[in-house]
């Protein structure tokens, strides 16, 4: 009841008969609506029942917070009194009030889950699988978690009709909520459509610029706009990273049970956005002039951002196998590192480590001496070729059996679990386990020799780039945090802990004196 009186004093009571549309699919935006009296049905644009919320109930979901085209409707089914509480005040109102805003971003983000799930909701993607603008866009939409639908023309006859007369750069045919039609949209295109994110300014300045939006990108973001600062985060394809396509993250403090790469996401999004952070998506930097007052971003469509402080954290692009299916299985049982909690997971299974480098062999001594039956399978026909000797030597202490020449060609399993491999020569191996070391390259090479970067392209900070902050690249006041980091950890925890220390920084940075004193 307490949680009503506040909301109250933020909003406006109103009323509604039965019949009448609260909100409608199409329609901008909507307010968060708190029910003291009657009853709502939501439906989709079919007019499908999905759910009626009733006294004490609310309406609202992700959308509130993205500010995302609507793609229900709510029509009045008992005549109601109801709490109308608009946008900006319910930001204000989630950054103040602490226990509300658990309840309702938490019920926000599980009622997208949902939604996700259901056919007939959100967008319509009208296109061929083998379309690869047809993929392209349908990928984006499960990364960005867009409720979606996509409809084959080779089941379904309407469709195939409708794109009989389309040319190929016209495919996909995209329906939005409300009717609208694009054709061949680029993931730009159909986010401004749907009203997804911020459409940019030609020139924008802001404080910090954060450029990538996985955990070091966001924990600079919540951070940096929850401290005062003005923050804009650029996110060249969706939010999260390479933590939110993970199935299911074990080691982030906080979550015992595990927690999925895109609820973490979704949480840290909220999370951002609540504190005022921008999140710009999908643009992508492509160059960086600095300056002496700001340094100058410029995105690939032709925005200028200036900005006083700029966070590099593009991360890095694991290599991942050629295989079918792959996704199903990472986070559950296969992964890109071991540490304690998979050592623990895989003892007395059977593990397979691919790789022929340096981490690759440490990864596999360390599963072995957690008691796991190892077997290292490398592309080369000598591990010397790859790998230090005592490394080598360890391998062989501990037990771990080494197949030269091996490469997977097909994983199995049931639900995330592996059971075996085949291999290209078609030997099946028996692995519960699989840690994937095929070496990861930084998303740098936009960056030029803007910033002193090491061999392999990761940008260097601190004393190694002559720098006085640690975090701190070659440049003053250009700084970079987590994977894209030379000497990082590559670890979610590390990602978000390095974006929310380079804040600090940027404080040091931008005025100096009033720093030093906290
Ligand atoms: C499948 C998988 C599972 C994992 N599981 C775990 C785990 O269980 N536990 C754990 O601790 N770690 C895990 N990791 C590692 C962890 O996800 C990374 O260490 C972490 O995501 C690094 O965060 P980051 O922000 O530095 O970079 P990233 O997560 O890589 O994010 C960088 C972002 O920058 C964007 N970007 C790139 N270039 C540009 C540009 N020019 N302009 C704008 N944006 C750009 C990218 O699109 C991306 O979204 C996993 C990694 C993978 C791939």
């Amino acid at each position: 009841m307490s949680q009503l009186a506040t909301l109250a004093e933020h909003g406006e009571e109103r009323t509604a008969e039965v019949g009448e549309k609260l909100f409608e699919v199409g329609d901008a935006s909507y307010p968060f609506i708190a029910i003291y009296e009657g009853e709502v049905a939501v439906t989709d644009s079919a007019g499908q029942e999905i759910v009626r919320h009733g006294a004490s109930g609310f309406l609202g979901e992700m959308n509130l917070l993205s500010g995302q085209t609507v793609f229900l409707t709510a029509v009045v089914t008992e005549p109601m009194r109801y709490i109308a509480v608009d946008r900006e005040a319910l930001r204000r109102l989630l950054f103040e009030d602490g226990s509300l805003s658990d309840l309702l971003l938490s019920a926000f983000i599980e009622r997208r889950e949902a939604l996700q799930q259901r056919q007939g909701i959100g967008i319509e993607i009208l296109g061929s699988h083998e379309s690869s603008e047809t993929r392209r866009l349908l990928e984006f939409a499960r990364r960005q978690r867009l409720p979606h639908s996509w409809v084959s023309p080779e089941e379904n006859a309407e469709a195939a009709a409708l794109l009989e007369h389309l040319g190929p750069d016209e495919i996909p045919l995209v329906r939005l909520p409300g009717g609208a039609e694009l054709r061949g949209p680029s993931n730009g295109q159909l986010s401004r459509a749907l009203g997804i994110g911020l459409e940019l300014e030609q020139r924008e300045e802001v404080d910090l610029v954060v450029l990538g939006g996985g955990p070091a990108g966001l924990g600079a973001a919540v951070y940096g706009a929850s401290e005062g600062l003005d923050t804009l985060v650029i996110e060249s394809t969706v939010l999260g990273g390479q933590a939110g396509t993970s199935r299911r993250i074990e080691n982030y403090l906080g979550f015992p049970a595990g927690i999925s790469g895109s609820e973490l996401t979704s949480r840290a999004v909220s999370q951002a956005r609540k504190f005022g952070a921008r999140t710009a998506t999908p643009y992508r930097a492509r160059a960086l002039e600095p300056g002496a007052e700001r340094h100058l971003v410029k995105l690939d469509e032709g925005n200028e951002i200036a900005a006083r402080a700029v966070l590099l954290s593009t991360g890095a692009e694991y290599r991942r196998l050629p295989v079918d299916g792959l996704d199903d299985y990472e986070g559950i049982s296969v992964f890109y590192a071991a540490g304690p909690p998979e050592a623990h997971l895989c003892g007395a299974q059977r593990v397979g480590v691919i790789g022929g480098g340096n981490s690759a062999a440490q990864a596999a001594v360390w599963l072995a001496r957690g008691g796991a039956l190892v077997t290292l399978l490398h592309r080369r026909a000598d591990l010397s070729e790859t790998m230090s000797q005592y490394l080598i030597d360890e391998i062989d202490r501990y037990g771990v059996v080494v197949r030269d020449r091996s490469e997977v060609s097909a994983l199995h399993g049931d639900d995330g679990r592996l059971e075996a491999v085949t291999l290209t020569d078609g030997t099946q191996l028996p692995f519960s386990f699989l840690f994937l070391f095929l070496g990861a390259s930084p998303c740098t090479d936009w960056l030029g020799d803007v910033v002193a970067r090491d061999p392999k392209g990761f940008v260097l900070t601190g004393s190694e780039a002559g720098a006085h902050g640690l975090l701190e690249t070659s440049v003053p006041g250009i700084y970079a945090a987590g994977d894209v980091r030379a000497g990082s950890i590559k670890r979610c925890a590390t990602a978000v802990g390095e974006g929310a220390t380079v804040v600090r920084f940027v404080h040091e940075h931008l005025s100096p004196a009033d720093a030093s004193v906290g």
